[in-house]
């Protein structure tokens, strides 16, 4: 009942073969960012623990990168986050019609960016112009 060219909504001209590889994509990049997210916790939580150990006033550090490093770890933990959250998202509305769809232009954001940026919500020129 669909398939009439040039009518209907707009589609995300993803079939249901990328879609699938596209989804084992997914899982896979997830599951890698998930190793990243609890490796980075465990590591924040070993600076942390060390950091306690410490003399509470002492300022000057006798091992200054502790506190850089503890914000480092934290930054990239939160990248992570957010990025297992962004792959959690695309998994969840693969199926939709929307899914494939840029969120900044609405235009189809294409299998080959969606392969290379796995998560993605925009197209090379939204992300490109940071919309
Ligand atoms: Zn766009």
């Amino acid at each position: 009942m669909d398939s009439r060219p040039g009518g209907g909504p707009r589609r995300s001209g993803i079939g249901p073969r990328e879609r699938a590889a596209l989804r084992l994509q997914l899982l896979g990049e997830l599951d890698r960012v998930r190793g990243q997210v609890a490796g980075f916790r465990s590591t924040l939580d070993g600076l942390l623990a060390a950091a306690d150990l410490e003399p509470p006033d002492d300022e000057h550090d006798p091992d200054g990168t502790t506190a850089y490093e503890r914000a480092q770890v934290a930054s990239l933990l939160a990248e992570a986050d957010r990025r297992a959250s962004a792959l959690e998202q695309a998994l969840a509305s693969i199926d939709e019609p929307g899914f494939g769809i840029c969120g900044g232009c609405g235009e189809p954001i294409g299998v080959e960016r969606l392969q290379a940026v796995p998560g993605t919500e925009r197209c090379v020129r939204c992300a490109g112009a940071g919309r």
